[in-house]
């Protein structure tokens, strides 16, 4: 086995793979192709071998199982991705940007002694790393050149598509020596917070609704909208300012990143930290009585008018 240009380190959360997981492998693969060498990939803790099948794309040259630790462990990833690149040396570590990715990534970045560029959207490499990284609300992008023989990056959730496509990696079992209980920090257990059954980053058509609807009472009709079509409902921030949905519901640069097949955007204005968060969904539909709108310069489809006119005729539709 050749010493990989890329190692990506995949993700799971309660015996999950997570859908950044198959876009660190696109990522990667592109990555590795520019630098010239292998994309090899590393799934630690819980039900290794599965992952490593699902992880198992076209383009990935080779998986290293790391069965140690049940849910994610901040020590145990550490010792787990260090040891990994002590044995094979990659060029570049490839990490989600995720709350797990940003809990080890820095950690292991200063232990190697390595520069660490978080929250990329495009990575390059020709004689030099480039990576690409949105600044002041997404209104500015900036191109940063990256100086060393070895790198990490995060890259962010919804950037590259999923790898697809069946793989012939070798997946290989790989000791770390790490010993989940030896750190001071330990798992105690796990814990949604809020309206934890709903993870909006998960669904395939999502009914989003923003100040235009007025009233918390009001968010019954969106519910509605939403149990009519088999979607799930998220939100613009100051719906989640107003406490009237869970922070988990919120879309965008300070929420979550979504890449549905369908969003619907119901009174939503689309600022810019808004579409950071949503631009990857496959189709938008934006309901806004503003023709002028930002979100119907992003919008596949819009409907201008009064959304309470528009959302109970698209509810008997449905139904
Ligand atoms: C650091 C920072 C981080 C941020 N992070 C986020 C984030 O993660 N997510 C986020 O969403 N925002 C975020 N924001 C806030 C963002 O800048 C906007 O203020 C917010 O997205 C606006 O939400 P909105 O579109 O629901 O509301 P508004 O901008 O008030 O838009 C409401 C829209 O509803 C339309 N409307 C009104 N009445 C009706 C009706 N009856 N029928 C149909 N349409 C109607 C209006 O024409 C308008 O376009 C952030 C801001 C900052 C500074």
């Amino acid at each position: 086995m050749a010493d990989p240009a890329v190692l990506a380190v995949a993700e799971h959360r309660r015996g999950e793979l997570r859908e950044i997981s198959l876009e660190l492998l696109t990522a990667g693969r592109e990555l590795a192709d520019a630098i010239g060498g292998e994309l090899h990939v590393a799934v630690v803790s819980g039900d290794v071998e599965a992952h490593a099948d699902s992880l198992n794309r076209e383009g990935v040259d080779a998986i290293h199982t790391v069965a140690v630790g049940e849910e994610f462990d901040h020590s145990v990833y550490q010792g787990a991705v260090e040891a990994l690149v002590d044995a094979h040396d990659p060029t570049t570590l490839l990490l989600p940007n995720s709350v797990n990715g940003l809990d080890y990534a820095p950690a292991v970045a200063e232990s190697l002694g390595v520069p660490l560029v978080t929250d990329a959207i495009d990575v390059a490499y020709d004689d030099a790393l480039t990576v690409t990284r949105e600044q002041y609300g997404s209104k500015v992008e900036t191109t940063i050149e990256v100086d060393g023989d070895r790198f990490a990056i995060t890259i962010r959730g919804g950037e590259w598509p999923a790898a697809t496509g069946a793989g012939e990696a070798t997946i290989e079992s790989f000791d770390a020596a790490v010993d989940p209980g030896e750190s001071g920090a330990r798992v105690q257990g796990y814990e949604e917070v809020g309206d934890g059954d709903v993870d909006i980053a998960d669904a395939d058509v999502l009914v989003s609704v923003g100040r235009g609807i007025e009233e918390e009472e009001n968010l019954e009709l969106i519910f509605d909208l939403a149990e009519a079509m088999g979607a799930t409902v998220s939100s613009s921030r100051p719906i989640v300012d107003n406490g009237w949905l869970p922070k988990n519901r919120q879309v965008g640069q300070s929420g979550k990143v979504v890449t549905p097949d369908v969003y619907l955007a119901v009174g939503i204005s689309g600022a810019v930290q808004h579409v950071a968060g949503m631009k990857g969904a496959e189709t938008i539909i934006a309901v806004n009585t503003d023709p002028n709108a930002p979100i119907f310069d992003i919008a596949d489809y819009g409907i201008v008018g009064d959304l309470f006119e528009i959302v109970p005729e698209l509810i008997d539709d449905f139904e």
